[in-house]
């Protein structure tokens, strides 16, 4: 993970020198209006100013990053002499600034081109997170909706941002529902991390801080009470969570829960918790497992799965059509299917599809 992390409040106008390096015109890729509002636009204004650092702002990305709108970026700013990008909000902004970055370096290619595409190189990706959930500050990859297919998949080059800087503050104002949702993402990044094929001794460590920093802070998620605190602890789980994805990848939620958002338009997070309570039945009798419980705090599966129910709210009714549909589409994604460590059969997949679409009650 060769990306430099610098924390703490302040940590980007304080860590202003880290910007310097990475070129004389920063373009900065943010959402519509969060930034504005938590202070890191300011800051990010102020940090490159303290470089003498030029910069422009494209300040449009919403939820969900489309091919369109990559290049929709990159031929706005195309003539300006972009040489790196600065990346300020949640996952959609990042990642988009990702995918940018590849047409700013590979100026011949089309998004849609680099989509099928593997290797491209980026310009230098600064990234600063205002949500505590994706980890994409530290991973390569950049999640983008190609809306011909209706389908969300990795853009497919190796995008991981030089420096990262966590400054918790700014995730403070987020609604109690996004927080989540977010975090949701981060826990699942971390499960998934360690039920994982490819998992190891270095990302099996950082997945367990990780988890440990969850526990203490779930009780005050659930009831909507995060101090300061909790939400640097929070902010650092859902790095850690990137970290370990960078290296094993995730696995079967994200690949089935990637069609409920485009499908079904759940947030990442909620759809990822809809296909946990039939996915965590895989592990029933699985070590690895019970040690995720146990760091977590759970005494028992149906403890941890309600526990992530009761987080998130979403409501999914799904037809046998569907989950027919759904269950060939996400055996599909061979990337994520193989990370899971035992042998999955369609019967499992329709399985899962259909506890999720149980209402919540009805799984208890
Ligand atoms: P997001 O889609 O970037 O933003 C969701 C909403 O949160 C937007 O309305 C945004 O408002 C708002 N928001 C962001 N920061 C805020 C703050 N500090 N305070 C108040 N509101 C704030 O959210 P996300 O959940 O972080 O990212 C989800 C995306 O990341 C998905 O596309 C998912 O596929 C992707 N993802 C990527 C990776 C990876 O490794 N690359 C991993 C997991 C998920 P504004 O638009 O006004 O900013
Ligand atoms: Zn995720």
């Amino acid at each position: 993970m060769p990306t430099r992390i610098i924390t703490g409040d302040g940590c980007l106008v304080k860590g202003s020198s880290y910007l310097s390096g990475l070129g004389k015109k920063a373009l900065i890729i943010t959402g519509k209006n969060s930034s504005k509002m938590n202070g890191s636009l300011d800051d990010a204004i102020e940090a490159l100013e303290n470089e003498k650092i030029r910069y422009k702002i494209f300040d449009k990305v919403g939820e969900h990053p489309s091919v369109e709108l990559i290049q929709e970026i990159y031929d706005r700013f195309r003539d300006e002499g972009i040489e790196f990008i600065l990346a300020l909000g949640g996952g959609a902004p990042i990642d988009a600034s990702k995918a940018a970055g590849v047409l700013f370096r590979n100026r011949e290619i089309s998004a849609a081109e680099a989509f099928s595409m593997k290797n491209l190189r980026s310009i230098p990706i600064a990234a600063v997170p205002t949500t505590a959930g994706t980890g994409s500050e530290v991973t390569p990859y950049s999640i983008i909706t190609d809306s011909s297919m209706r389908q969300k998949k990795d853009f497919g080059q190796e995008s991981f941002p030089k420096v990262a800087y966590l400054d918790s503050r700014y995730t403070y104002y987020i609604s109690r529902e996004n927080t989540a949702n977010n975090a949701v993402d981060a826990l699942s990044h971390l499960v998934e991390g360690v039920l994982n094929k490819r998992a190891t001794l270095f990302s099996d460590t950082l997945a367990m801080r990780g988890l440990a920093l969850f526990s203490e802070v779930k009780d005050h998620l659930m009831n909507g009470n995060l101090t300061a605190e909790d939400r640097k602890k929070l902010i650092t789980a859902s790095t850690l969570g990137g970290m370990v994805i960078s290296q094993t990848g995730t696995s079967i939620p994200h690949a089935l829960g990637y069609i409920l958002t485009t499908d079904k338009e759940l947030p990442h997070g909620s759809a990822t918790a809809a296909i946990y309570r039939g996915y965590l039945r895989l592990f029933n009798n699985d070590s690895r497992y019970q040690a995720v419980l146990k760091t977590l705090g759970f005494s028992s599966s149906d403890e941890f799965t309600g526990f992530i129910s009761d987080l998130t709210d979403y409501d999914l009714s799904l037809t046998e059509e569907e989950i027919r549909s759904y269950t060939n589409a996400s055996l599909n994604n061979l990337g994520k299917m193989k990370n899971h460590p035992y042998t999955i059969r369609k019967e499992d997949i329709e399985e899962i599809y259909r506890v999720a679409s149980l209402k919540k009650s009805a799984v208890r």
